[in-house]
């Protein structure tokens, strides 16, 4: 068998939850969408049910995913309803649909069933989707001719959070409570980086996503306590099936882009941008190989990659364990390398076995 997989830590979810709840001070959506951002959103929704006060996910279909294995807690839609017969699917399954734009509260309006509760999105910055904060008032007398509606949860969203020196989030957060100030309802402002950067963020609400599974989300200045106290949930590993040397001035892999200054001993590594692997991780982004760091070298290939071992023992050859990121190597700082965010690294991880660990949850 292919010795690539991703091994998900259920017990390091569940505590990076229970992070995110005490830096929310309220209650915690533990945001599941794209499968848990590559996790398993049913394998982590179930160890999470115990804890959460509930799920977010991006669709109707997630959500359905998760109600079909058993999820009973609240499940709120991010992007909404895209049809009246979503939103009578919402209903029986009793989700909390997103509003963010007329279309889908005029459906909200002429529904024959709706759910009993919904979010109402505000606009504070970021304009994609959301009411102005002016229109909230009249946003709130429309609802109040809805029947059977509780009243919504006021939500924002931030464009600039994960940058803690930008003045953009305390703009989206004054916009934000001077649009709702005097309606009812109850309110949800933070993401991850909210929640580690920005204390004035609080609400009834919060919805942490990346920072379940470890991901730090902070550009700058991102506190090195709170950093250490995240801890990884999918470590990404395969192994080196095969080893070579390189002699000086040999090239290695497509485009020959690496050369060899001296003789170097080269791992290859079952594992590549098929699997997930960022395509555009340069040589030098840091790889584990038997629980110590090297770096990978030329260009990643569809099927495998390529390692210096030459910095290692002689021993870490063949049949060698190597981490792509996890435990030894943060997922962050393969994302950075290779100019994205860990978010995507995460999302994008298929072809590999996905293992689910970790001890029952006893309350
Ligand atoms: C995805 C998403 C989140 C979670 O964001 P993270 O940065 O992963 O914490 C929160 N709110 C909304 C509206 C989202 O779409």
């Amino acid at each position: 068998m292919r010795p690539s997989c991703a091994t998900i830590d259920l017990d390091a979810l569940r505590a990076n939850y229970l992070l995110a709840k005490r830096l929310a001070g309220g209650r915690a959506l533990a945001v599941v969408k794209a499968d848990a951002y590559g996790h398993g959103a049913i394998a982590c929704a179930k160890a999470l049910e115990p804890l959460a006060d509930g799920f977010a996910v991006a669709f109707l279909e997630e959500a359905v995913t998760l109600r079909t294995a058993g999820i009973t807690r609240p499940i709120v839609l991010l992007e909404g309803v895209f049809d009246p017969a979503e939103l009578e699917t919402a209903a029986e399954l009793d989700l909390w649909p997103v509003v963010h734009h007329e279309t889908q509260l005029r459906m909200l309006e002429l529904a024959p069933r709706r759910p009993r509760r919904i979010w109402v999105k505000i606009n504070t910055g970021m304009n994609r989707v959301g009411f102005a904060p002016h229109e909230a008032p009249a946003v709130w007398r429309r609802l109040q001719a809805v029947p059977n509606l509780d009243p919504p949860v006021w939500m924002t969203h931030f464009a600039c959070a994960d940058d803690p020196t930008s003045s953009m989030t305390l703009e989206q957060i004054r916009r934000f409570h001077g649009g709702i100030a005097t309606l009812p309802g109850e309110t949800s402002l933070a993401n991850s980086a909210a929640l580690l950067a920005w204390p004035q963020a609080r609400g009834d609400w919060a919805r942490p996503g990346i920072l379940l599974y470890g991901g730090n989300p902070l550009v700058v200045g991102a506190d090195p306590d709170m950093a250490n106290a995240l801890r990884p949930v999918m470590t990404l590993t395969s192994k080196i099936f095969a080893t070579r040397w390189l002699a000086p001035g040999e090239t290695l892999g497509y485009g020959a882009t690496f050369v060899a200054e001296r003789p170097t001993r080269v791992g290859l590594v079952a594992i590549g941008y098929a699997d997930g692997y960022p395509r555009h991780a340069p040589t030098g982004t840091p790889v584990a190989v038997g629980g110590r760091r090297t770096r990978l070298i030329g260009r990643v290939s569809m099927d495998m990659l390529t390692v210096d071992l030459s910095p290692l023992p002689e021993d870490l050859g063949q049949g060698a364990i190597v981490e792509l990121w996890g435990e030894h190597i943060p997922v962050d700082e393969v994302a950075r390398a290779a100019g994205t965010i860990s978010y995507e690294l995460l999302c994008h991880v298929k072809r590999v076995h996905r293992i689910h660990r970790g001890t029952e949850f006893t309350p």
